[in-house]
């Protein structure tokens, strides 16, 4: 069985708002961090409709889910890319490596069909490392 892709103009006005909320952000943000900018915005939706219009918006094929660490987040970007996850901060940062499409080439196993590939580089992202550890002396 095939899910059918809707048209944007088929989702609820609920759901519309929350796509409008993510797209365009680069910060992979999380189910609560765009429930926050909704409410900045002055909607009264509930975390929990959110949630779910993320998590169908994903399955519709309009945002991505990415695993870092901790919760779930979305991105607008539907193009195949790299993550990256900064074990101090938890933020997600686009990789700037190109997807490699060959690798979708290659069977991983017997029969098996690849629709796709992931990949996350797990570390310590530029801002910080630039910033002292703890108990490195921060003298002010
Ligand atoms: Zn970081
Ligand atoms: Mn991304």
């Amino acid at each position: 069985m095939r899910i059918t892709i809707m048209s944007k103009r088929e989702l609820t006005p609920k759901r519309h708002e929350v796509l409008e909320a993510i797209q365009g952000r680069t910060d992979h943000p999380t189910a609560e961090d765009v429930y926050h900018s909704l409410r900045e915005q002055g909607s009264r939706t509930s975390l929990a409709t959110v949630y779910r219009a993320l998590r169908v918006l994903a399955e519709e094929g309009f945002v991505r889910e990415v695993h870092g660490l901790g919760p779930d987040r979305f991105d607008p970007v539907r193009k195949p890319h790299y993550h990256l996850v900064c074990r101090r901060c938890n933020r997600v940062y686009d990789a700037v490596i190109p997807y490699q499409d060959h690798l979708d080439l290659l069977p991983p196993q017997a029969g098996f069909r690849v629709s796709g590939h992931e990949i996350t580089f797990f570390g310590v992202c530029s801002s910080c490392s630039d910033t002292k550890e703890e108990g490195d002396g921060q003298g002010s």
